[in-house]
């Protein structure tokens, strides 16, 4: 069973709220990322802008490929922006300015870490940083996908990687009394039911390789699961109901130290994701519209000698202002 629809939107999410405030006491080391993750939780809640980018799933795509593959996403370039830099001004003030901010969510939603290390240089940023950032940057449009997407999503998938967006799910989640394992993915928050237990990457079923770490005390609804085959963990967790997608990052983020534990032993997550996306970003806004306009006029009024309207001759007219870099 999928569960697209466990992110409600609602005025002000005070649980959220409360998680990041807990968040913040308990692990204050890690506030430069939970201030970038309260700012992407925040407009993911937002919707609108994203809602609109939705793509339509492409048409002739293999049937193991996730809903998002070879997407063409078009943006509100103007919001997109926007919203990219108010994101990198929090994690780098002085180059947030230096960093193109379509480009950064189109190389984060393909996982394209060469890309954003381009990026990162020409901006003369610290890589790893900007790759964090444009995580982030990318949630409100995956979560949006998510949401927009719902219906098309199959309704069984038995491929360890997220059925929308192709990444490794960043939980397992054991839910209700029967402990129905769900995994669960940290980027668009989708669910999937996976009612073997199998390594999600490399597909290992025989119980003589698959185990699991346990916290030594306290925490008796973690665990960490691992496979002996491929070396690779995932991170579990047992809740009453699925968690709402904002808590996956949150829940990620908080529990670190069973990160550790697992790179400690030898464990690792694949830095690959586990179907690559191709998808694409491109951005619309008012010039756009402009220019489809003089194009239709100058077919009908079959004007060709004269030069197509700038920016600068639409805003003296008093026309709507062009989008901003
Ligand atoms: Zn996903
Ligand atoms: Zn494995």
């Amino acid at each position: 069973m999928l569960w697209p629809h466990a992110g409600i939107r609602r005025p002000r999410n005070v649980e959220l709220e409360e998680r990041l405030a807990a968040a913040r006491r308990d692990t204050p080391e890690s506030e430069a990322w939970l201030r970038l993750l309260e700012a992407a939780l925040n407009e993911s809640e937002e919707g609108g802008v994203w809602d609109a980018a939705v793509p339509e799933p492409a048409a002739e795509r293999p049937v193991k490929a996730p809903l998002l593959w070879s997407a063409r996403i078009t943006v509100d370039g103007r919001a997109a922006r926007r919203w990219v830099r108010r994101l990198l001004t929090l994690a780098l003030p002085a180059q947030a300015s230096k960093i193109d901010g379509i480009a950064l969510l189109e190389a984060a939603l393909r996982h394209d870490d060469a890309r954003v290390e381009a990026l990162a240089q020409a901006g003369g940023a610290d890589p790893s940083v900007v790759r964090i950032a444009g995580q982030m940057a990318v949630t409100p449009l995956l979560r949006a996908c998510a949401r927009g997407l719902a219906r098309e999503l199959p309704s069984t998938w038995w491929e360890g990687y997220c059925p929308l967006c192709g990444v490794w799910p960043a939980v397992a989640e054991y839910t209700g009394l029967e402990r129905k394992r769900q995994l669960r993915c940290g980027r668009c928050g989708v669910g999937w039911a996976i009612p073997l237990l199998r390594c999600v990457y490399c597909d290992e079923t025989d119980h003589d390789h698959l185990g699991y770490l346990t916290p030594e005390a306290g925490e008796q609804t973690r665990k960490v699961e691992v496979c002996n085959s491929c070396k690779g963990y995932l991170k579990a967790v047992t809740t009453v109901r699925a968690l709402p997608p904002w808590a996956i990052l949150v829940d990620d983020l908080t529990t670190v130290p069973l990160d550790i534990a697992a790179l400690e032993r030898g464990y690792h997550r694949p830095p690959r994701p586990g179907y690559p996306l191709e998808s694409s970003i491109a951005e619309r806004g008012p010039v756009g519209g402009w220019w489809r306009l003089w194009r239709f006029w100058r077919m009908v009024e079959g004007v060709t000698k004269q030069p197509p309207p700038t920016s600068t001759n639409l805003q003296n007219l008093h026309q709507p202002p062009q989008v901003g870099a």
